[in-house]
Protein backbone atom coordinates (compact mmCIF):
# COMPACT_ATOMS: atom_id res chain seq x y z
CA UNK A 1 0.00 0.00 0.00
CA UNK A 2 1.16 3.14 -0.68
CA UNK A 3 2.05 6.39 1.62
CA UNK A 4 -0.76 8.12 -0.01
CA UNK A 5 -3.04 5.50 0.63
CA UNK A 6 -2.55 4.30 4.25
CA UNK A 7 -2.67 8.36 5.48
CA UNK A 8 -5.57 8.16 3.77
CA UNK A 9 -7.26 5.33 5.99
CA UNK A 10 -5.19 6.96 8.75
CA UNK A 11 -7.26 9.83 8.39
CA UNK A 12 -10.66 8.21 7.87
CA UNK A 13 -9.50 6.17 11.32
CA UNK A 14 -9.42 9.66 13.04
CA UNK A 15 -12.41 11.21 11.52
CA UNK A 16 -14.33 7.75 12.96
CA UNK A 17 -12.27 8.20 16.64
CA UNK A 18 -13.74 12.08 16.22
CA UNK A 19 -16.97 11.21 15.74
CA UNK A 20 -17.28 8.61 18.74
CA UNK A 21 -14.94 11.21 21.11
CA UNK A 22 -17.93 14.17 20.08
CA UNK A 23 -20.71 11.80 20.65
CA UNK A 24 -21.81 12.11 16.93
CA UNK A 25 -23.16 8.99 14.65
CA UNK A 26 -20.41 7.01 13.11
CA UNK A 27 -20.73 8.35 9.55
CA UNK A 28 -22.11 12.18 10.26
CA UNK A 29 -19.21 13.61 8.96
CA UNK A 30 -17.86 13.06 5.23
CA UNK A 31 -14.34 13.78 4.37
CA UNK A 32 -13.24 15.77 1.05
CA UNK A 33 -10.29 14.82 0.04
CA UNK A 34 -8.73 17.79 -1.18
CA UNK A 35 -6.15 17.10 -3.94
CA UNK A 36 -5.46 20.56 -5.53
CA UNK A 37 -1.75 20.09 -6.94
CA UNK A 38 -1.70 16.03 -6.87
CA UNK A 39 -2.05 15.03 -10.66
CA UNK A 40 -4.78 11.79 -11.65
CA UNK A 41 -1.74 9.53 -11.11
CA UNK A 42 -1.69 10.74 -7.24
CA UNK A 43 -5.86 10.79 -6.94
CA UNK A 44 -6.61 7.39 -8.68
CA UNK A 45 -5.50 5.30 -5.86
CA UNK A 46 -7.42 7.16 -3.65
CA UNK A 47 -10.49 6.28 -5.61
CA UNK A 48 -9.40 2.89 -5.84
CA UNK A 49 -9.41 2.80 -1.86
CA UNK A 50 -12.58 3.80 -1.57
CA UNK A 51 -12.80 7.41 -1.65
CA UNK A 52 -15.26 9.49 -3.43
CA UNK A 53 -15.54 12.71 -2.19
CA UNK A 54 -13.08 15.16 -3.64
CA UNK A 55 -12.20 18.91 -3.08
CA UNK A 56 -10.18 21.74 -5.84
CA UNK A 57 -9.70 24.94 -5.32
CA UNK A 58 -9.51 25.95 -9.07
CA UNK A 59 -11.80 25.82 -11.89
CA UNK A 60 -8.78 25.34 -14.76
CA UNK A 61 -6.42 22.69 -12.66
CA UNK A 62 -9.59 20.86 -11.67
CA UNK A 63 -10.73 20.89 -15.68
CA UNK A 64 -7.15 19.20 -16.74
CA UNK A 65 -7.59 16.38 -14.08
CA UNK A 66 -11.25 15.70 -13.04
CA UNK A 67 -13.39 14.72 -15.97
CA UNK A 68 -11.51 11.93 -17.56
CA UNK A 69 -11.88 10.83 -13.64
CA UNK A 70 -14.92 11.17 -13.45
CA UNK A 71 -15.65 9.60 -16.53
CA UNK A 72 -13.67 6.55 -15.07
CA UNK A 73 -15.64 6.61 -11.88
CA UNK A 74 -19.01 7.52 -11.71
CA UNK A 75 -20.09 8.30 -8.21
CA UNK A 76 -16.93 10.64 -8.27
CA UNK A 77 -18.73 13.95 -6.01
CA UNK A 78 -16.41 16.87 -6.89
CA UNK A 79 -16.35 20.01 -4.35
CA UNK A 80 -14.96 23.87 -5.28
CA UNK A 81 -13.53 24.94 -2.55
CA UNK A 82 -11.49 28.18 -3.84
CA UNK A 83 -12.54 31.48 -4.27
CA UNK A 84 -15.07 31.79 -8.13
CA UNK A 85 -14.49 34.26 -10.36
CA UNK A 86 -17.86 35.17 -11.89
CA UNK A 87 -16.64 34.60 -15.64
CA UNK A 88 -15.72 30.68 -14.19
CA UNK A 89 -19.12 29.73 -13.08
CA UNK A 90 -20.44 28.18 -16.29
CA UNK A 91 -17.08 25.41 -15.97
CA UNK A 92 -17.60 25.17 -12.17
CA UNK A 93 -21.13 24.80 -12.80
CA UNK A 94 -20.55 22.20 -15.39
CA UNK A 95 -18.12 20.14 -13.44
CA UNK A 96 -18.39 20.59 -9.77
CA UNK A 97 -20.99 18.65 -7.66
CA UNK A 98 -21.08 21.52 -4.78
CA UNK A 99 -19.70 25.19 -4.90
CA UNK A 100 -18.51 25.60 -1.26
CA UNK A 101 -17.18 29.35 -1.83
CA UNK A 102 -20.18 31.76 -2.50
CA UNK A 103 -20.24 34.71 -0.79
CA UNK A 104 -21.49 37.35 -2.97
CA UNK A 105 -24.53 38.77 -4.91
CA UNK A 106 -22.55 38.78 -8.29
CA UNK A 107 -21.44 34.93 -8.07
CA UNK A 108 -24.82 33.76 -6.87
CA UNK A 109 -26.28 36.00 -10.46
CA UNK A 110 -23.93 33.90 -12.34
CA UNK A 111 -24.72 30.66 -10.77
CA UNK A 112 -28.74 31.06 -10.75
CA UNK A 113 -28.18 31.81 -14.66
CA UNK A 114 -26.08 28.97 -15.31
CA UNK A 115 -27.74 26.26 -13.43
CA UNK A 116 -31.09 27.47 -15.79
CA UNK A 117 -29.07 27.56 -18.64
CA UNK A 118 -27.35 24.36 -18.05
CA UNK A 119 -30.07 22.46 -16.39
CA UNK A 120 -27.22 21.15 -13.90
CA UNK A 121 -27.44 21.97 -10.45
CA UNK A 122 -24.76 21.62 -8.09
CA UNK A 123 -25.65 21.93 -4.32
CA UNK A 124 -24.01 25.51 -3.06
CA UNK A 125 -22.70 26.73 0.03
CA UNK A 126 -21.99 29.82 1.63
CA UNK A 127 -18.25 30.81 2.36
CA UNK A 128 -18.20 33.03 5.66
CA UNK A 129 -15.03 35.07 6.43
CA UNK A 130 -15.07 34.13 10.61
CA UNK A 131 -12.18 36.12 11.08
CA UNK A 132 -13.18 39.56 8.91
CA UNK A 133 -9.52 39.48 7.30
CA UNK A 134 -9.65 41.56 4.37
CA UNK A 135 -7.43 39.27 1.93
CA UNK A 136 -9.72 36.62 2.39
CA UNK A 137 -12.64 35.87 1.00
CA UNK A 138 -16.40 34.95 2.23
CA UNK A 139 -19.15 36.98 3.63
CA UNK A 140 -18.95 38.63 6.92
CA UNK A 141 -20.36 36.81 9.57
CA UNK A 142 -22.98 39.73 10.41
CA UNK A 143 -24.16 39.49 6.47
CA UNK A 144 -24.34 35.94 6.27
CA UNK A 145 -28.23 35.19 7.70
CA UNK A 146 -29.56 37.91 5.50
CA UNK A 147 -27.14 36.85 2.33
CA UNK A 148 -28.61 33.45 2.34
CA UNK A 149 -32.29 34.54 2.08
CA UNK A 150 -31.08 36.79 -0.43
CA UNK A 151 -29.64 33.96 -2.52
CA UNK A 152 -32.90 32.05 -1.78
CA UNK A 153 -35.84 35.03 -2.67
CA UNK A 154 -33.47 36.72 -5.76
CA UNK A 155 -31.60 34.19 -7.38
CA UNK A 156 -33.75 30.73 -6.37
CA UNK A 157 -31.05 29.26 -4.98
CA UNK A 158 -31.05 26.81 -2.15
CA UNK A 159 -27.89 27.38 0.60
CA UNK A 160 -27.44 23.93 1.62
CA UNK A 161 -24.17 24.34 4.00
CA UNK A 162 -21.86 26.98 5.25
CA UNK A 163 -17.77 27.04 4.74
CA UNK A 164 -15.37 28.56 6.87
CA UNK A 165 -11.50 28.55 6.83
CA UNK A 166 -10.33 30.14 10.32
CA UNK A 167 -7.32 32.66 10.27
CA UNK A 168 -4.26 30.60 10.36
CA UNK A 169 -2.47 31.63 13.73
CA UNK A 170 -6.25 31.61 15.62
CA UNK A 171 -7.18 29.34 17.68
CA UNK A 172 -9.78 27.73 15.31
CA UNK A 173 -12.46 26.63 17.86
CA UNK A 174 -14.13 30.31 18.14
CA UNK A 175 -14.22 30.43 14.26
CA UNK A 176 -16.16 26.69 14.17
CA UNK A 177 -18.72 27.68 17.19
CA UNK A 178 -19.66 30.64 14.92
CA UNK A 179 -20.09 29.03 11.64
CA UNK A 180 -21.84 26.20 13.73
CA UNK A 181 -24.46 29.34 15.26
CA UNK A 182 -24.81 30.81 11.57
CA UNK A 183 -26.24 27.89 10.22
CA UNK A 184 -28.23 27.18 12.99
CA UNK A 185 -30.09 31.03 12.95
CA UNK A 186 -29.83 30.77 8.66
CA UNK A 187 -31.98 27.08 8.89
CA UNK A 188 -28.55 25.40 6.93
CA UNK A 189 -27.48 22.16 7.90
CA UNK A 190 -23.99 21.57 5.85
CA UNK A 191 -21.07 22.93 8.13
CA UNK A 192 -17.71 22.25 5.71
CA UNK A 193 -15.01 23.34 8.31
CA UNK A 194 -11.40 21.69 9.36
CA UNK A 195 -8.62 20.94 7.61
CA UNK A 196 -5.22 18.49 8.12
CA UNK A 197 -4.26 20.81 11.25
CA UNK A 198 -7.60 20.82 12.88
CA UNK A 199 -9.87 18.59 11.40
CA UNK A 200 -10.82 16.85 15.07
CA UNK A 201 -11.40 20.05 16.51
CA UNK A 202 -13.86 21.14 13.37
CA UNK A 203 -15.53 17.47 14.00
CA UNK A 204 -16.38 18.50 17.75
CA UNK A 205 -17.67 21.51 17.03
CA UNK A 206 -20.27 20.22 14.74
CA UNK A 207 -18.57 20.21 10.97
CA UNK A 208 -20.35 17.77 8.68
CA UNK A 209 -17.95 17.96 6.64
CA UNK A 210 -13.97 18.01 6.70
CA UNK A 211 -11.28 19.15 3.96
CA UNK A 212 -8.60 17.17 4.31
CA UNK A 213 -5.41 17.76 2.00
CA UNK A 214 -1.66 17.63 3.24
CA UNK A 215 -2.31 14.72 6.03
CA UNK A 216 -3.87 12.69 3.20
CA UNK A 217 -1.56 13.42 -0.04
CA UNK A 218 1.59 14.71 1.23
CA UNK A 219 2.36 18.71 0.95
CA UNK A 220 2.42 20.75 -1.57
C1 LIG B 1 -5.97 23.57 0.49
C2 LIG B 1 -7.26 23.71 1.20
C3 LIG B 1 -7.64 22.77 2.18
C4 LIG B 1 -6.76 21.61 2.62
O1 LIG B 1 -5.72 22.08 3.39
P1 LIG B 1 -4.74 21.06 4.15
O2 LIG B 1 -4.18 21.88 5.24
O3 LIG B 1 -3.74 20.62 3.15
O4 LIG B 1 -5.56 19.94 4.66
C5 LIG B 1 -8.87 22.95 2.78
N1 LIG B 1 -9.70 23.97 2.45
C6 LIG B 1 -9.36 24.88 1.50
C7 LIG B 1 -10.31 25.96 1.19
C8 LIG B 1 -8.14 24.78 0.85
O5 LIG B 1 -7.81 25.68 -0.09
Amino acid sequence: MGDTVQQFFAVKAKIAAAEQEADRKAGAVTLVAVSKTFEAADIQPVIEAGQRVFGENRVQEAQGKWPALKQAFADIELHLIGPLQSNKAKEAVALFDVIETVDRDKIAAELAKEIARQGRAPKLYVQVNTGSEPQKAGIEPRDAVAFIAHCRDVHGLAIEGLMCIPPAEENPGPHFALLEKLGREAGVEKLSMGMSGDYETAIAFGATSVRVGSAIFGSR
